[in-house]
């Protein structure tokens, strides 16, 4: 389901990404693995690098550097060498190191091969169970046969030493170092850039990365990087099914650590785009930047792969050195490319300084999905892009495209007209984006205006060659059996055997009316509705995306039940479709793209947020359909399914503050499994402690809370320690305690729990008097719940007995009630995510 395009990785060392989250995009791109292949008998010299280099002669040299025969080192077990990075320790007990030639005098890495053995001991609940779960102990413990380490920090002089105090001289070993060579010819240029950085900042943040082979692990890497807010990496590359993924195993920083400051800021763009007759993008951008702090050098844009920069200037229009995808072809960046831009400024910056920076660009990030619906890829980075996604800027759009096709984008549109055989428009930010976007099609369109704002509802008038094959009768027998959705009449009309081929244009009107509804409910949450106008685009796929006054929504939701139904989608994918998936785009409106987030931890607040309110609005228009509890119960379902191909159940994965993380080799689709429905029922009890049953509004709390929320973090970033902080003055549940222990158990841990109660009744002067135990189960033991308990006295009435606080596995209570209950009922009202079974009646 859909969220919003993430800017967010985890940068390793070399500025390559990680893994990025993109729908259908699991991509990521790491160093190949560690495979020792032993095969070259070249022998490399040392390079020496002249001091006055540009920064690519430096990068060629980084990329050219190879072992110094002559700096082998022979190790035994005695000689107890290791190397401690936070706390982290890495022991080389036996074998051969050896270093990487000097360049400018500094050894920048070694190679290893023998037996060594790594260890680390994260704190963090978060991580523990992220190690567990990936490698079956809260802690790493591994033996690895082969390492190749590089670093700006001390690790040469730290090792020297050690070798020194142990005696050890170094040897002349040629055939290590060549065999060695096709390893660091591979791996080297994952490094350079990173080295690259430090070399050429006036404060740099020196670093150590190491590419272990663990004997039970494999390949994995270990990064310590003060230039992350977390210094601490550990995880590895690996397959699952025809998708690469990067295992995070841990992230985390090292306590009293300090977050390293913003270096650039991006004030505004200045975009002009041409998309050309074969939908290729021919594109300028002038990013007026800010320099936050002085000495750097290096600026990291985000820019598809798919867009090759041709020029990068300053505002002389003077070549600028830049970096992007290095000597890759357009097949291999394909594969094995990034999605950055790393520019180099020709001086240090100066803390308060402004500049431009100009960029040419080409190529292609818009695709044919049949029948002319085109799909705009690359969301996120069609254009360079710095800063995250609470990096809010002011954005000049000029885009010119052919005439026969329409286009949308962010931003008030100033201007449109014809320019020859093209159509040219201007679009101007009229508040702070985090993100710019367009979309185009052959559309056809609907509009809605109000005082306060217009939208415009787009769709294609054909569907997508996908779509339309899952409704060829030709391909129908072979798709899933399909269930009859709500309303539907069980048996086929004539005309539905006979069907017009479905528009997804047919949609607008009335998509264009929820659409305002939606606003209307969530003005009430977020605040008046951000933006003037709000043009809901088309875009193939299943999946949407809410980008600043612009949807992109799946073609699904365009299509009526009858035809979703027709295309072999289940009854809650229809729903979805129908009743969320639009919805929860609009919310992002607020939540996201007015609240922001810069921290891959905190993303699940506007999803959870977003995707909660969508659910209430469901639930408003069709009340009888009780849509919130429909969807409370199909998401704690969900969480208790196993992921497929794993034995882990969804809630068990990983914690919400994973974000992206939770999809790995083991979860393919863990942000959505988890994040849009633990997340909903993590505000969903919220909402509920935050209750004031009889109150004129219930929810005013609740209310208040988000409100407070989207006034304070307005254009800007919201952390979890924040959004815990805004709720306990609000909650004041436990007497204006901490709310701790609800994110300790709710947003930092997982698993679900389980209750069952077991009672007894016994008739008194005053009444009857209930005894009896309530069970937890499947939670750690410290684990606090308010439990409600409901009477059930057998005439189908339930009354409320009253919450019992389950602190552990066991708990006791006693109520005093008029009638002596058959069975108890444990929250019927959905308040708590949790399971329960059939109460039991003990004799007295
Ligand atoms: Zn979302």
């Amino acid at each position: 389901m859909p969220h919003l395009p993430i800017l967010i990785f985890f940068p390793l060392a070399t500025g390559v990404a990680l893994f990025r989250h993109a729908e259908c995009d699991y991509t990521s791109c790491m160093r190949p693995g560690v495979a020792l292949l032993f095969l070259s008998c070249l022998v490399a010299l040392p390079v020496y690098a002249a001091p006055d280099q540009s920064p690519h002669e430096l990068y060629d040299a980084l990329n050219a550097l190879r072992l110094d025969p002559a700096a082998t080192y022979q190790l035994v077990t005695a000689n107890r060498i290791e190397l401690r990075r936070g706390d982290v320790e890495i022991y080389f007990e036996e074998g051969k190191l050896a270093f990487l030639a000097p360049i400018d005098g500094r050894v920048t890495g070694f190679v290893f091969s023998g037996h060594g053995h790594a260890l680390a001991f994260p704190r963090d609940v978060v991580e523990k169970q992220q190690m567990a779960h990936f490698l079956g102990a809260p802690v790493l413990d591994q033996v690895f046969l082969t390492a190749y380490v590089r670093f700006t920090d001390d690790a040469s002089d730290d090792l020297l030493h050690q070798f020194q105090s142990a005696k050890l001289a170094p040897q002349l070993d040629t055939a290590f170092a060549s065999l060695s060579d096709p390893l660091v010819a591979q791996l080297n240029v994952s490094q350079s850039l990173r080295i690259l950085e430090d070399r050429l900042s006036q404060n740099p943040n020196p670093y150590f990365y190491a590419a272990l082979e663990g004997v039970d692990t494999g390949p994995f890497d270990f990064l310590f990087d003060p230039q992350r807010r977390e210094q601490v990496l550990f995880g590895q590359r690996r397959k699952s099914g025809n998708s690469m993924y990067y295992d995070v195993w841990a992230s985390y920083s090292v306590p009293g650590s300090v977050p390293p400051p913003i270096a650039f800021h991006a004030l505004d763009y200045t975009l002009d785009t041409t998309v050309l007759p074969d939908n290729s993008l021919d594109a300028t951008a002038a990013v007026h930047v800010r320099a936050e702090t002085s000495g750097e050098r290096v600026l990291t844009f985000q820019l598809s792969r798919a867009l090759h920069a041709e020029t990068v200037t300053d505002e002389q229009s003077k070549p600028l050195a830049y970096f992007q995808n290095e000597g890759m072809t357009p097949q291999e960046r394909s594969v094995r490319g990034n999605d950055y831009l790393h520019v180099v400024l020709p001086q240090p910056s100066q803390k308060g300084q402004e500049f431009t920076i100009h960029f040419h660009y080409r190529g292609n990030v818009i695709e044919n999905a049949g029948n002319e619906v085109l799909f705009v890829g690359a969301r996120e980075s069609w254009y360079p892009h710095l800063g995250d996604q609470a990096d809010f800027a002011s954005y000049d759009l000029t885009m010119r495209w052919p005439r026969h096709l329409k286009l949308v984008a962010t931003g008030v549109k100033v201007d449109e007209q014809n320019s020859g055989d093209f159509r040219a428009g201007h679009w101007r930010s009229e508040k702070p984006l985090a993100i710019a976007g367009f979309n185009l099609g052959e559309y056809a369109s609907s509009s809605i205006n109000s005082e306060s704002r217009a939208i415009d509802v787009y769709a294609n008038r054909q569907l997508e060659q996908a779509v339309s094959n899952r409704l060829d009768s030709e391909h129908r027998d072979s798709l899933p059996p399909i269930d009859v959705p709500f309303g539907m009449p069980g048996g086929r009309s004539r005309e539905a055997m006979h069907p017009p081929p479905p528009s997804p244009a047919d949609a607008l009107k009335q998509l264009g009316k929820d659409i305002d509804a939606s606003i209307r409910f969530y003005e009430k949450y977020g605040g008046p509705f951000p933006f003037r106008t709000l043009s809901v685009s088309q875009i193939p796929g299943s999946f949407g995306q809410g980008w600043p006054g612009l949807l992109y929504i799946s073609t699904f939701s365009f299509l009526s039940p009858e035809v979703q139904n027709r295309a072999g989608l289940s009854t809650t994918r229809q729903e979805a479709f129908t009743d969320i998936v639009p919805y929860h785009e609009v919310a992002h409106q607020w939540w996201g793209n007015v609240v922001g987030w810069s921290n891959y931890r905190d993303q699940w607040i506007d999803e959870a947020i977003a995707n909660y309110l969508a659910l209430l609005f469901a639930d408003s228009r069709k009340p009888s359909e009780h849509e919130l509890r429909v969807w409370l119960e199909r998401y704690r379902k969900q969480l208790q399914e196993k992921v497929p191909g794993s034995d882990a159940l969804a809630g068990e994965i990983g914690a919400l503050p994973l974000g992206n993380r939770l999809n790995s080799s083991k979860s393919p689709f863990g942000f959505e499994e988890v994040i849009y429905s633990k997340g909903s029922w993590v505000i969903h009890m919220l909402r509920e402690m935050l209750r004031q049953p009889g109150a004129k509004d219930p929810d005013a709390k609740f209310v208040a809370f988000l409100r407070n929320i989207s006034t304070k973090y307005a254009y800007r970033a919201v952390s979890t320690d924040e959004v815990e902080a805004v709720m306990t003055p609000a909650m004041d549940l436990e007497g204006g305690r901490s709310m701790e222990w609800f994110f300790e158990q709710w947003v930092r841990g997982t698993g679900i729990p389980h209750y069952r109660v077991e009672f007894s009744t016994h008739h008194t002067d005053k009444g009857e008097v209930v005894r009896g135990k309530l069970f937890q189960t499947g939670v750690p033991r410290s684990f606090i719940a308010s439990v409600p308990l409901y009477a059930n006295n057998g005439s189908g009435h339930i009354v409320f007995l009253g919450a019992v606080v389950a602190a552990g596995p066991e708990t006791s209570f006693h109520f005093l009630t008029q009638v002596a209950p058959h069975k108890l009922v444990i929250d019927p009202q959905m308040t708590l995510l949790c399971t329960t079974s059939q109460t039991e009646k003990t004799e007295e």
